[in-house]
C-alpha cells in the first residue's frame, strides 16, 4: 500500500529525456517505486496522470519571502533601490508582517511549480520557518546579518557576535523542524555591510555546524569597487581571504565576475546562482557560459517577488534568450546555453545549491518524493518534435497541476492544500498599505 500514485504519467528521467505511460509510487516521503507493468499498486491517494509529465518539483535558490509586499514596487527605479527602498521596507516589518509575506510567497511558489527554495534573509525568520513549515515547502532559511554601512538603520545592524548568537539561536529552535523540511543557514547580506571579523566568523561557525551560507556577490559595480577600494581585491578573492569559498557557500547573481573569480569559484566548489530578471534589469549579463564551462553547479533564483513573479519557469525563458542574444548573436554562435543546461540550473542546480543534491532534483526511485505534475495536453505544448525545448521554452507557472512535497500532496488540481488561498490574500492585501505607509516608500 503506497500513499501517493501517480498513474500512467509521462516522466523526466535524470538525463532529461522522457518515458510514457509509467506509475510513480511514493510511500514514507520517498519515491517508493516506478512501475510500467500497470498492474495499478494500491495507493491512499490515486492521481490520474494520463497528460501529464511528473517532473522534479523547481528549486528557486535565492529568494526574498519577506520582500512579496514590495511587489510592482521597484520597476524602473534606479538608483539605489537598496536604501530607498529595501532598507527602509524591511526595517518596518513586524514578525506578523513576515510570516504573512512568507505564506503569500509559499503559495505563489507551489503553484509556480516550486517545491524548494533558498531564503537569503531578513529580520524576523522565525515566523517566516513556521510559515514555511506550514505550507508543507522546503527551503533553506537564512537570517540577514549586517553590522556596518552608513544607510542601514540600528534595527537591521548588530555587532558581528550578536549576529552570530541570534543565527545560532534560530538554529537551534528550527534546524531540521517540519520533519527534515527545515534547515537554517547564515547570511553574508553582501560584503558592504559586513565587516571583516562577522564574515570570518560566519566562515568558522557555518563549518561547525555543517550547515550553508547563503549570500549575494558580485551583483553590482559599487560592490566590486567598494572591496577594490578598501580590501584591494575583488570580492571573490576577499571572501576567500575570509576563510568562507567552499561547498558550502552559496552566492546568488555573479553578474561581475572576472575570469579569476571564476576559476576561484570552481576550485572551492561555491554554488552559484543566477537571477536572469534581476540581473538584466539592474545589473548586466552574467558570463554564463564560461561559468558552465568551467563545471561549476549553477542554479536560478527570482530575487523575491518586488520586481516581478515567483516563477522558475520564467527565468528560465529569460536566461535562455538573454544568454543566446547578448554571448551567441554577435558572434554567430548558437551553442552558448542549451534547454538540458536550463532544466539542470532549475531542479539539480538547486538542489546541489540547498546542500541536498543527494535526495532532491530528479524523478528517481530512493530520492525525495518533491515532485510536480505538468498538463502537458495542451495546444501551447503538444504535439512537439522536442519536448525537453517545449518545457524551456513553452511552458509555464500556470501549467503545473498537482505538487507533492516530501511524499505530501499540497496542490491538487491547482488547489493548494496546505494554505487557505482567500484568507492569505485578503491578511496580505491589508498588510501591504500599512507597510507602504509605515515605510514611507
Ligand atoms: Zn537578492
Amino acid at each position: 500500500m503506497y500513499d501517493i500514485a501517480i498513474r500512467n504519467c509521462m516522466i523526466m528521467l535524470p538525463d532529461f529525456s522522457f518515458k510514457e505511460a509509467q506509475d510513480v509510487l511514493i510511500k514514507d516521503s520517498l519515491i517508493a517505486a516506478i512501475d510500467d507493468t500497470g498492474k495499478d499498486a494500491e495507493a491512499a491517494e490515486v492521481i490520474d496522470g494520463r497528460g501529464k509529465l511528473v517532473m522534479p518539483g523547481l528549486v528557486d535558490a535565492h529568494t526574498h519571502t519577506c520582500q512579496q509586499l514590495l511587489r510592482g514596487r521597484v520597476a524602473n527605479e534606479y538608483p539605489m533601490v537598496w536604501t530607498r527602498f529595501l532598507v527602509p521596507f524591511e526595517s518596518n516589518l513586524s514578525p506578523e508582517d513576515c510570516y504573512w509575506s512568507a505564506r503569500l510567497a509559499c503559495l505563489e511558489m507551489i503553484k509556480s511549480g516550486t517545491t524548494a527554495f533558498a531564503e537569503s534573509g531578513s529580520t524576523h525568520m522565525g515566523a517566516v520557518a513556521d510559515a514555511v513549515i506550514e505550507a508543507g515547502m522546503r527551503a533553506a532559511i537564512a537570517r540577514s546579518t549586517m553590522d556596518m554601512g552608513g544607510a542601514i538603520p540600528d534595527s537591521m545592524k548588530m555587532s558581528a557576535e550578536k549576529n552570530i548568537e541570534m543565527t545560532e539561536d534560530l538554529y537551534d529552535r528550527y534546524q531540521g523542524k517540519g520533519g527534515g523540511r527545515i534547515d537554517i543557514w547564515f547570511a553574508i547580506r553582501q560584503v558592504m555591510t559586513c565587516s571583516p571579523e562577522l564574515i570570518r566568523t560566519i566562515g568558522e561557525e557555518a563549518r561547525r555546524l555543517k550547515t550553508g551560507i547563503h549570500a549575494h556577490l558580485c551583483e553590482h559595480k559599487d560592490e566590486v569597487s567598494f572591496c577594490l577600494q578598501n580590501y584591494k581585491k575583488r570580492p571573490a578573492a576577499f571572501l576567500d581571504d575570509m576563510g568562507v569559498l567552499g561547498p558550502n557557500l552559496l552566492t546568488a547573481h555573479n553578474v561581475l565576475l572576472a575570469e579569476r573569480d571564476i576559476d576561484l569559484l570552481a576550485e572551492h566548489d561555491v554554488k552559484v546562482i543566477h537571477c536572469p530578471r534581476a540581473n538584466y534589469a539592474n545589473h548586466g549579463f552574467p558570463k554564463t557560459p564560461r561559468i558552465l564551462q568551467n563545471g561549476i553547479s549553477v542554479g536560478l533564483g527570482c530575487d523575491g517577488a518586488a520586481r516581478s513573479n515567483l516563477s522558475i519557469f520564467a527565468e528560465m525563458k529569460q536566461l535562455n534568450y538573454g544568454t543566446m542574444a547578448y554571448w551567441g548573436v554577435p558572434i554567430f554562435d548558437l551553442d552558448v546555453i542549451f534547454p538540458r543546461d536550463l532544466m539542470r540550473m532549475a531542479t539539480v542546480g538547486g538542489a546541489n545549491a540547498i546542500q541536498h543534491g543527494d535526495m532532491l532534483g530528479t524523478v528517481e526511485v530512493g530520492k525525495k518524493a518533491d515532485i510536480i505534475t505538468v498538463n502537458l495536453d495542451q495546444p501551447h505544448i503538444m504535439p512537439t518534435n522536442n519536448l525537453l525545448n517545449t518545457i524551456v521554452d513553452c511552458v509555464t507557472e500556470h501549467d503545473v497541476i498537482d505538487s507533492v512535497i516530501d511524499g505530501r500532496l499540497v496542490m491538487r488540481d491547482r488547489k493548494v492544500l496546505t494554505i487557505d488561498e482567500q484568507e492569505t490574500l485578503r491578511e496580505c492585501s491589508k498588510r501591504i498599505k500599512e507597510i507602504a505607509k509605515r515605510a514611507g516608500i
